[in-house]
């Protein structure tokens, strides 16, 4: 029985529980067993927290015997990208930066999981500071996607997509900032929200890009995914660009998963040219599928998503220059004093730690940021990039005019081979073509996977978008296209990955891992 129990829904783990056939401490030792079998090859894990989950997961079951009025998710357990700050636990970022800091609080939507009593089984990997499209950045060493170990699992958050897919937890926190949480979905066959800006707190995510960062849901179903959203939403004071209002519909919409009537806008610019022709395929069926289940298909023009990679790595850099400035060396994290250097200045005690403790990808565009935003090029680089990313809002409001939710391809290929494009920043940065435009404008996206590629029998998936506020749109499309979809693969996609225990465990790289 303990080790079915990984492959269970969150929803049907929430059932089990609260009908009291199983127990949380069953349910987290369970998949913290499934850990100890993969994640030597998987390595979706910076930090394991296996007595913080157990003494979690036997408080809630304690609860539960003595009658208390549980949260629906009371007792499921989850695994959070190491970008939140979880009290008493390690929180890295993927960096050497951060090593070795244990944050005194927890970020909001940590809180809000621990309040619903769910168990934290450990902290994911992610590309350093959430920079990258692959894993590959994180100081710690790639996770490895379970469908194809020789392959990444999307990024910056394929700790989370890869901990969801190999089971080793039935859900995730991920973060968003142009497609970390969707386009890990993608290549991983998994589910993934970035809610709308505002409607989730980031208060105690560690910020990427500030106006552009959201934290979201990764899960195995539409379902699911929805289950974790309505938990870690919803307004918060501590967080001046949260929005004030309820949690939208999402569980709900999840539920009846209706799309009769509505309009479907296929996005021109996001799916041609440059796109896998497996990608484009699956994507089509998508489309037709909820055309069969009653929706009705537009095509919508958004002439400027044309520009918004480059008003992207314009606009991000310059954000990220700003708030990775606190690495200073001087308050918290590494500090590294220069070598040959007898009574070094506090500025040669920061330049060797920032030296020492950023990564390649980080440095990149902490230059590039520094240099969009020195005066005298400011108004020729950042100040052009924020008219762009009006324009790109603009695109979205018109096309909403006419559609209820856009949809595109996720991500333009299947999940590329680790080493592929670490040495081109350009080519990694053309993942997130398709997820960036709506970071720019806040408005909320969801990947949920629509097949597997032919050309290499990889997942891949189809993104939806809806306007701002309205996320219960992407569950109730998304919904429905999952049922279609399991009905025509006669099971859920994952039921063909491989069997990960047949594996040699073999990850190579050293990581501050618990036992
Ligand atoms: N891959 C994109 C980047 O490198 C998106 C990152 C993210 O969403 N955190 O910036």
């Amino acid at each position: 029985m303990t080790s079915d129990l990984t492959r269970l829904t969150a929803s049907e783990m929430s059932d089990l529980l609260s009908r009291k056939e199983i127990s949380s401490v069953e349910l987290t030792q369970a998949h913290l067993d499934r850990t100890a079998a993969v994640d030597g090859t998987v390595h979706s894990y910076l930090h394991v927290d296996t007595a913080g989950a157990l003494a979690a997961a036997k408080a809630v079951d304690e609860k539960r015997a003595a009658g208390a009025d549980l949260h629906l998710m009371a007792g499921v357990p989850i695994a959070v990208k190491d970008v939140m700050a979880t009290k008493g636990l390690p929180t890295t970022c993927g960096s050497k930066m951060l090593e070795g800091w244990i944050p005194p609080y927890d970020a909001t939507l940590v809180t809000k999981l621990r309040a619903a009593g769910m168990p934290i089984l450990g902290k994911t990997n992610m590309d350093e500071f959430a920079m990258g499209s692959s894993t590959e950045h994180s100081a710690w060493g790639p996770s490895h996607n379970p469908w194809d170990l020789t392959r990444i699992p999307g990024g910056s958050g394929g700790g989370s997509s890869s901990v969801v897919a190999s089971f080793q937890a039935p859900l995730a926190i991920g973060t968003d900032t142009g497609g970390s949480i969707r386009q890990p979905a993608a290549v991983t066959g998994t589910v993934g929200t970035k809610p709308t800006y505002g409607g989730v707190s980031r208060y105690g995510l560690v910020a990427l890009a500030s106006s552009l960062d959201q934290a979201g849901p990764c899960a195995r179903t539409v379902l699911d995914t929805a289950l974790l959203h309505a938990v870690m939403g919803g307004h918060d004071p501590r967080d001046s660009t949260s929005i004030d209002a309820p949690v939208p519909p999402v569980v709900e919409a999840a539920r009846t998963a209706d799309v009769s009537g509505l309009t479907i806008g296929v996005v021109k610019q996001l799916g041609g040219a440059g796109y896998q022709a497996g990608v484009r395929a699956r994507f089509d069926e998508s489309v037709q599928l909820l055309v069969d289940r009653g929706a009705k298909v537009v095509e919508v023009d958004c002439p400027n998503f044309d520009y918004a990679l480059a008003a992207y790595y314009l606009i991000l850099p310059s954000e990220a220059s700003s708030n990775l400035a606190k690495f200073d060396a001087m308050r918290y994290g590494l500090r590294v004093r220069p070598e040959g250097v007898d009574d070094p200045s506090a500025e040669q005690v920061m330049a060797a730690s920032r030296d020492a403790g950023f990564g390649d990808e980080v440095k990149r565009r902490i230059i590039l940021g520094t240099y969009a935003l020195s005066s005298g090029y400011y108004d020729a680089y950042y100040g052009q990039a924020q008219k762009v990313r009006r324009l790109i809002a603009d695109d979205f409001s018109r096309a909403f005019e006419v559609a209820d939710v856009l949809v595109s391809p996720t991500a333009p290929t299947t999940a590329f081979p680790i080493g592929e494009k670490l040495d081109e920043p350009m080519a990694m940065y053309l993942n997130d073509v398709a997820t960036i435009p709506a970071n720019l404008a806040g408005v909320p996206g969801m990947s949920l996977p629509s097949g597997l590629a032919d050309e290499d029998g990889l997942p891949t998936g189809i993104q939806i978008l809806a306007p701002a506020t309205m996320d219960e749109r992407l569950y109730a499309v998304g919904s429905a296209l999952e049922r279609a979809l399991v009905e025509q693969w006669g099971g859920p996609l994952l039921d063909r990955a491989p069997d990960l225990t047949a594996h040699p465990s073999a990850h190579p790289t050293a990581d501050p891992k618990e036992a």
